[in-house]
Formats: C-alpha cells, sequence, structure tokens
C-alpha cells in the first residue's frame, strides 16, 4: 500500500464527473450506455473496462471494493449483498461436489448452518478443530480431498484467538485456500493476508458500517480466485446495491477513527470488568489474562471492541444481568456506534447442547459485550450497575 490506511479510505474515490463534486454521488442506475456496437462489443467481451450492468459492477461498489483491497493488501475483490452472499457465494465458486473443508468449530451460526444444512446437498463436508487446538490436531483434521482451510479470529462469542501465522503455515504445507473471516477485527486491527490468507471475508454491516444502519459483505484476495468469484456472483446476483456500497464506503473514510475508540472503550470496560467481583472470567485479546495475548499481540494492532465475560451464577444470573440494563443495548448485532450486550447460553445458542456450548466455549453465565462509542463511564455506568442489582 503506497498511501497509509487512512489517506487510502478517504482519498480512493470514483472519477469526478463534469460537476465537480467533491464527495462521491450515488450512481442508482441498473444499466449503463455504450458509444456504439463496437464499444458494446468491446465491453461485453472485457476487451474494455467498464460498467454494463449493476449485478456486475456499479462505480459505488467499485469505490467500496477498491478501499477494501487497498485496506487488506489484496488484489482484487467484490461487494456482495451481505456478508453471508459473501461467504457463501465464496464457498460456491471455488468448491466442486466432494470437497471437504477443514474448519473452527467456533464461527458465526449462518456460517455452520451452511456447512451442516446446505453444503452436503453437493457432497461437501466440513471437519471441525476448536480455537486452541494444536498444529498436529488441526492437520488430523485434513482429508486427500480437503480444499479449503476456514477459522474466524477473534471467535465469536468467546473471543478466542486463533494463530494465523499457523493456519497460513498448515494451508500452504498441505496445499488449501486459507479462508479467514476477518469481520471481528476489521482490515484496520489485522490483515490475514500477511500471514498467508488466500481469501479474506468481511460483513460489512458490522464495524465497517459501524452504524447499524445497512447489510452488506466483501470478499478480497488473490486475482485469480476472486475471478471465480465475480462469475459465479455476476450470474447468481448476490451484489452489493448501489446504495449500500455508497453507505459503506463513506463509512469506511471514519473506520480508522471509529475502530481505535471503540478498542480504546473495550480496553477500559475490560479493565473495569476484571475487578467486578460478580465477574470470574473476563476474555479480551489485550488484557494480559486472556490465554492467547501473546499471538493477539502479534497480529492484531489493538484488541477490537467485543469482551467476552462469566457472571458468577450462570443462566439466571446472566438473564437477570440482562434485565437490568438500562443504556446498553439488547441486540444481536454488534460492532455499532451503540454498546450491545447479549447472553449467548439464554438466546442466539440455546438450542446447543451444553456439550455443544461447552466446545465453542459457551459457558452459562457467558456475556458478550460489543463496545460502543458511547462515554466509556456511562457505558462502565451502566454495566456496573447491573451487576450490582
Ligand atoms: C455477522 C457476521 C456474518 C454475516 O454477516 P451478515 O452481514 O449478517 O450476513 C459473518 N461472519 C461473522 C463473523 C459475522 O459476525
Amino acid at each position: 500500500m503506497s498511501k497509509h490506511f487512512e489517506t487510502q479510505a478517504i482519498r480512493k474515490q470514483t472519477e469526478r464527473t463534469q460537476y465537480a463534486e467533491h464527495s462521491t454521488p450515488l450512481y442508482l442506475t441498473s444499466s449503463f450506455v455504450f458509444e456504439d456496437a463496437e464499444d458494446m462489443r468491446a465491453s461485453f467481451a472485457e476487451e474494455k473496462e467498464k460498467n454494463l450492468y449493476s449485478r456486475f459492477t456499479n462505480p459505488n461498489t467499485t469505490e467500496f471494493v477498491n478501499k477494501m483491497v487497498a485496506m487488506e493488501e489484496a488484489e482484487a475483490g467484490y461487494a456482495f449483498a451481505t456478508g453471508m452472499a459473501a461467504v457463501f457465494s465464496t464457498f460456491g465458486a471455488l468448491l466442486e461436489a466432494g470437497d471437504h473443508i477443514v474448519s473452527c468449530r467456533s464461527i458465526f451460526g449462518s456460517t455452520h448452518t451452511l456447512f451442516t444444512k446446505y453444503l452436503p446437498k453437493w457432497q461437501i463436508k466440513t471437519s471441525y478443530f476448536k480455537a486452541i487446538d494444536s498444529k498436529k490436531t488441526i492437520e488430523n483434521q485434513i482429508q486427500p480431498n480437503t480444499k479449503i482451510l476456514y477459522a474466524e479470529t477473534p471467535t465469536n462469542p468467546a473471543v478466542d484467538i486463533l494463530d494465523l501465522k499457523l493456519l497460513g503455515e498448515i494451508a500452504k504445507k498441505h496445499n488449501l485456500l486459507l479462508v479467514i473471516d476477518n469481520c471481528f477485527a476489521t482490515p484496520y486491527l489485522q490483515n490475514p493476508i500477511k500471514f498467508g490468507a488466500d481469501i479474506v471475508i468481511h460483513s460489512a454491516t458490522k464495524l465497517i458500517d459501524g452504524q447499524g444502519r445497512v447489510l452488506g459483505g466483501v470478499v478480497v484476495g488473490k486475482k485469480e480466485l476472486l475471478r471465480e468469484i465475480y462469475l459465479f456472483s455476476r450470474n447468481t446476483g448476490p451484489t452489493m446495491s448501489p446504495f449500500n456500497a455508497w453507505i459503506v464506503s463513506k463509512s469506511l473514510e471514519t473506520l480508522a477513527v471509529r475502530v481505535e475508540k471503540h478498542c480504546k472503550n473495550a480496553k477500559k470496560v475490560a479493565k473495569f470488568l476484571e475487578k467486578h467481583p460478580k465477574v470470574s472470567v473476563v476474555k479480551y485479546p489485550f488484557l494480559k489474562s486472556h490465554p492467547q495475548y501473546k499471538v493477539a499481540k502479534k497480529q492484531m494492532k489493538l484488541g477490537g471492541n467485543i469482551i467476552a465475560f462469566e457472571i458468577k451464577g450462570g443462566i439466571t444470573a446472566g438473564k437477570y444481568f440482562l434485565n437490568a440494563i438500562k443504556l446498553c443495548s439488547l441486540s444481536a448485532n454488534l460492532g455499532d456506534t451503540r454498546s450491545i450486550v447479549t447472553h449467548p447460553a439464554s438466546t442466539t445458542h440455546r438450542k446447543l447442547s451444553i456439550e455443544d456450548r461447552q466446545e465453542v466455549g459457551i459457558t452459562d453465565g457467558l456475556v458478550r459485550i460489543s463496545v460502543g462509542l458511547e462515554h466509556v463511564k456511562d457505558i462502565i455506568n451502566d454495566l456496573n450497575q447491573a451487576l450490582n442489582e
């Protein structure tokens, strides 16, 4: 990246039109016109780089993608309607019937459903490892037909850290594609490509939009792989709308300052929780008490905005705490300006058996906070009064 992160995020823009606008306008158009028959022929033959139809490309989605490619130091990218569209299209484009995936067990719920319910329709099976498993245990899951190694770090909701360098080495040794969902870290905190990732996926719905307004997703990575993902997507239609691209591209202009502040607030909240007598465990990547603190320090710029902590008293105490919360929102989203608390054992992960919950680190009293941008004293006061109820 020639220019710095913040500068790219702000100065990478679509070409200015004859109206000399300062800020990129919204290109709400489904299609584009051609000068003549030859222009149209050459454009369809991809001899020219031109927008044809907004299911393929649009100036707003291209601007957003170009920024993300620069931020992740990737070669190419494509923007999707949602994070899940990005995840599904990656597998849809890169896998054949009968291929195999090795994945960390602690992954986003819908991605897990994709692995267990839908990909098996094409005889694509998945084997799992735990976030804290050793190199050998991970390698033991690899089969002759394994094509993709998949993980998220930090994990949701237990905030474990996977060693990206280690995953990069395993992928290289066994000739696998390393696909990383980098949603929790954002490109500001962590660039998986530097550690050997071939593909990086984001849900733009989270910290990238950062204000809880629109859904979006993006995939960046190696050029030849993105070519397959692009062709798959232009024919199947999971494309991001120009409107959402316009929103999230503008959001990227403030990503660095927002994430910086999110992390600063989160570290203060984590330190407060660590001292509270009703809290038994706090997991935040940049606290020395985090089991993978050293790995986090190696691969992340700051600790992120998600904290997991354990309330003494299990499910009952967890529900009690949520009911006593006044300022923070009870919501399933994360990475918003508004702080959000969830209690996975009684909500998002209630259908899992106790053993399955334990496998992904969800204890009965586990609470997840997505720390927002309110004044940190108000966030701490709210948590404090709810813990003391
Ligand atoms: C939210 C999320 C997704 C899915 O993104 P949507 O935009 O909701 O489709 C995928 N991975 C992770 C880690 C997420 O947090």
